[in-house]
């Protein structure tokens, strides 16, 4: 089955009784984006497919609960000898949000980082570099999601044991950040680690801040409704 125009997913999601951003919205918000104004054609082109391409993506998923990603025996053979995907999502852990499913994507097309929490070590940081510069990713997206229990127990304040602690101290940041404002809930400590954890991305040196300051790459943050399976785009 092809993929349905945007225009139909998002009648279908609304009638699903779904929000969802209008393509316009989403072209307009990245076009106005700073980052690549103006700076890098091939680059920007590429980056509206990209989000366009998740958006869509999750919309499908969202009004059709299924997929139609190619998983195809071709597929993986085609792709046994390289990858070309045209995002790179940097998400939780946590099992009720795989990122392929979520946005109705298959073999070859995101390259995935996961660890709870959304946050980056080197050891991410040097994937995504790796991802930017050897495989051409220009479109980075970093997705927290609802309910998140690393947040949440980076919000408990409580001594957290082994290795946990190491995130309780990535996410800590957020949550101060969001407490910074009356009355944060988990919620909003979540869309504000993913916030931060994106423009950390866009800071990172020597290579993520230099792609982004020439244009060549874009960094956003999204969260994911747990219940719906919907992706918001905080912008
Ligand atoms: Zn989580």
């Amino acid at each position: 089955m092809r993929l349905a125009p945007l225009c139909v997913l998002a009648l279908a999601a609304c009638q699903a009784g779904i929000h969802q951003p209008e393509a316009a919205d989403l072209d307009a918000a990245i076009a106005a984006n700073p980052v690549h104004a103006g700076h890098d054609h091939h680059a920007t082109a590429t980056v509206f497919t990209a989000a366009k391409r998740l958006l869509e993506g999750n919309t499908y998923y969202v009004s059709m609960r299924a997929s139609n990603a190619d998983i195809s025996a071709q597929r993986t053979a085609a792709l046994a000898t390289g990858q070309n995907p045209f995002a790179a999502i940097l998400t939780c852990a946590d099992s009720r949000m795989p990122p392929e499913l979520l946005f109705n994507q298959g073999f070859g097309d995101l390259f995935v980082l996961r660890v709870a929490g959304n946050v980056a070590n080197d050891h991410v940081l040097g994937s995504l570099e790796y991802a930017v510069e050897h495989l051409g990713v220009r479109y980075i997206l970093v997705m927290g999601h609802e309910r998140c229990g690393a947040v949440d127990a980076a919000m408990s304040g409580a001594e957290l044991p082994g290795h946990i602690a190491s995130l309780g101290a990535a996410i800590a940041p957020a949550v101060r950040e969001a407490r910074s404002r009356q009355g944060a809930t988990l919620q909003d400590c979540v869309e504000a680690n993913a916030r931060l954890v994106a423009d950390s991305l866009r800071k990172s040196g020597p290579i993520l801040a230099a792609e982004v300051e020439h244009g060549g790459l874009v960094v956003e943050a999204a969260v994911c409704d747990l219940d719906s399976s919907q992706v918001i785009w905080l912008r």
